[in-house]
């Protein structure tokens, strides 16, 4: 493995840096030397001596100055015809030849002008200095600095002599003061490192058995899932220091500071073991060494350094390895195999009762009032992330607060949710009455899609307000329990009900407008994974046609099929859509009166819960309600 040629490398690049920029300041120099030149002389108009000699009689000479080699005159100022220079107003500026003229002086003072010479430092090398050597030294000094604190910004060191000293600030906490007790949701991911935090605090136990524990651990999940939370929870359960650093800071402008801070990182966790090392975002270094995308070398040391420290320490000094990562997928094999990072840890997005477990956690130091009800929060929040959840307990105690009460309410707590998905609420965007009507219309179109349908999801708001991310209203929809999987009559029951705001719009105003595009998004995006992905087509039956492949991200599909048959592919994808979408105009024109008196409801109102919306639905007589 190639991991013994850094130092040169690094030396060598220092080397180039420090020439390079040896030749910008000489140029710069140079530029500023001609430009002030050009600045000083360039008023100045040659004039012969008789013209000079002519000017003195007529009295046209307010100064001369005497230079080494010419005389330099300025005319007095004429009227009208004073000229605006920088240094303010001035006579024009001559200038002429020395000749010997012994008269010259009296001449001068007869035309009662007044003669100066300027009293100049003419050594050569005091000259050179000040007009080379100076700024020379000003403008490296200079763009030292910002170099600096540039460097600084990227997070190496030093001043511009000092390209790829090894400073990275790897982030060491002797106690981590958080716990297995504040990460909620995870429980697998905690039992797999609870092995880790008992081999910590009782290495003898193992090492006398025999038994190798796993050098490393690869915390595998989403953003914001808690794997940066977990690392730290591990050592603070063992009680041990933790040393990280995130995968960007390896990854340098100069090709060997990478390697050299994993060479420091493992020397001082080897001298604090035990200890935990925790490398965060690990795909930034450990990438695939033969992707396609032409290869980096600074990218590739690093990742030879990380590997050839990993076998090179002994782990029975209790030093663990922890890496996390979101896209395990383009991961080097080489960090998979076993003997580096053997185990994988899954941090996913929590489930229902994971969800409310966190909402516990976070909402420990705040002050609730009575009607909170936390299942209910959980419930509307299927897909949020541990940090969203957190996110949204601040958010609905600073709502507490914007509106003077003293504890948080079960109203803040959905509001932030609502934040979470929307935006704020957007108070001051005034739309038209007709853009109000039309808006409202389609939400009710939504609403009565989801009522009219069996296999969907209650309606629990629906609001013409609009928020900050965009919608001018929406439907909110809540699940009655968590859900894992979904048929296919539900996944067809949601592109109708998605289909359905258009559906309004053009049962009622014989038109249709812009506000649909993110409905559509969201129908073609369930009828194409219908096809592509679930086997739901009797065309393509269970063939498989697209793969994720940003499982943890939310990457775009890959296609495994031809040209061909992706053109069949949205030929299904047409079909279904152009069902649900007629299937959804069938049921708003046969409930008109409903539509009608739920919109007119919703204009007056702007907002109104789930409750309300069936109570009217139910008192329409004309609603043929399978469901209710
Ligand atoms: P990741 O590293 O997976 O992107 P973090 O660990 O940085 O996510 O999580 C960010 C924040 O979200 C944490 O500081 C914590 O407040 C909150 N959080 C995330 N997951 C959990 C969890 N499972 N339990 C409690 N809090 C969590
Ligand atoms: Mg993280
Ligand atoms: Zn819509």
């Amino acid at each position: 493995m190639p991991t013994g040629k850094t130092p040169k490398d690094s030396g060598q690049s220092d080397m180039r840096m420090l020439i390079s920029f040896i030749i910008m300041a000489v140029i710069f120099t140079s530029v500023l030397n001609i430009f002030m030149s050009a600045m000083t002389t360039r008023q100045a108009t040659e004039i012969t001596y008789t013209e000079f000699l002519q000017m003195l009689e007529n009295k046209q000479v307010e100064t001369v100055e005497i230079q080494s080699d010419r005389l330099v005159i300025t005319q007095k100022p004429q009227e009208n015809e004073e000229e605006e220079s920088f240094y303010g107003l001035r006579g024009k500026q001559y200038y002429t030849g020395i000749i010997n003229d012994p008269e010259l002086t009296d001449r001068i003072i007869a035309s009662g002008a007044t003669q100066y010479r300027e009293v100049q430092n003419n050594s050569p090398i005091i000259s050179f200095l000040a007009t080379w050597v100076l700024p020379f030294l000003l403008i490296y000094g200079i763009s030292g600095l910002i170099l600096r604190s540039v460097m600084k910004k990227m997070g190496g060191a030093g001043g511009p002599m000092s390209f790829g000293k090894n400073t990275a600030k790897i982030y060491a906490q002797k106690e981590t003061g958080v716990t297995f007790a504040d990460v909620a949701g995870q429980e697998e991911a905690k039992e797999s490192l609870q092995e880790i935090v008992d081999f910590l605090h009782k290495p003898e136990r193992y090492t006398a058995i025999g038994a190798k524990l796993p050098k490393g651990a690869l915390l595998v999940g989403p953003p914001g899932t808690g794997k940066t939370l977990l690392a730290k929870a591990v050592a603070g359960e063992a009680n041990v220091p933790f040393y990280s650093l995130s995968g960007s800071d390896f990854v340098e402008m100069f090709v060997g500071v990478g390697a050299s801070r994993v060479r420091d990182l493992f020397k001082q966790a080897l001298e604090n073991a035990p200890c935990i090392v925790f490398i965060d975002e690990i795909d930034a270094i450990g990438k695939s060494r033969d992707n396609q995308m032409g290869s980096n070398d600074e990218r590739e040391q690093t990742l030879n350094q990380l590997l050839s420290e990993m076998d090179g320490f002994d782990a029975s000094k209790g030093v663990v390895i922890l890496g996390a990562t979101n896209r395990p997928e383009v991961l080097d094999k080489a960090l998979l195999r076993p003997g580096r990072f053997d185990r994988r840890v899954i941090v996913d997005k929590p489930d229902l009762k994971g969800r409310e477990d966190i909402l516990k956690v976070h909402i420990k130091d705040v002050k609730l009032a009575d009607n909170v009800d936390l299942h209910q929060i959980a419930l509307a929040t299927s897909g949020a992330a541990g940090a969203d959840l957190a996110n949204i307990v601040n958010e609905a105690a600073l709502r507490a607060v914007r509106f003077g009460r003293e504890k948080v309410e079960q109203a803040d707590l959905m509001e932030a949710v609502e934040i979470i998905i929307a935006g704020q609420e957007k108070k001051d965007r005034i739309m038209t009455e007709s853009e109000r009507k039309i808006v409202a219309y389609h939400e009710v179109g939504h609403a009565l899609a989801t009522a009219l349908q069996k296999n969907t999801q209650p309606v629990q708001k629906i609001t013409i307000v609009p928020r900050t991310m965009g919608a001018l209203g929406y439907t909110m929809q809540m699940p009655e329990e968590e859900k894992y999987l979904m048929n296919k009559e539900e996944i067809l029951d949601q592109i109708t009900t998605y289909l359905a705001g258009r559906g309004a719009e053009e049962v009622i105003f014989h038109t249709v407008t812009t506000g649909a595009s993110n409905d559509i998004e969201k129908a073609t995006e369930l009828a194409r994974n219908m096809v592509a992905q679930y086997g739901m087509s009797e065309r393509f039956d269970m063939v498989g046609l697209e793969s994720v492949q940003n499982k943890y991200l939310d990457g775009r599909n890959v296609r495994n099929c031809a040209e061909t048959t992706s053109a069949a592919i949205d030929e299904e994808v047409l079909s279904i859509i152009k069902q649900c979408h007629q299937k959804a105009i069938k049921l708003l024109q046969e409930n008109q009166p409903a539509l009608h008196r739920i919109a007119a409801f919703l204009l007056e109102k702007e907002t109104i819960t789930g409750e309300e919306f069936m109570k009217l639905l139910k008192e329409e007589e004309t609603v043929d309600l399978q469901k209710v």
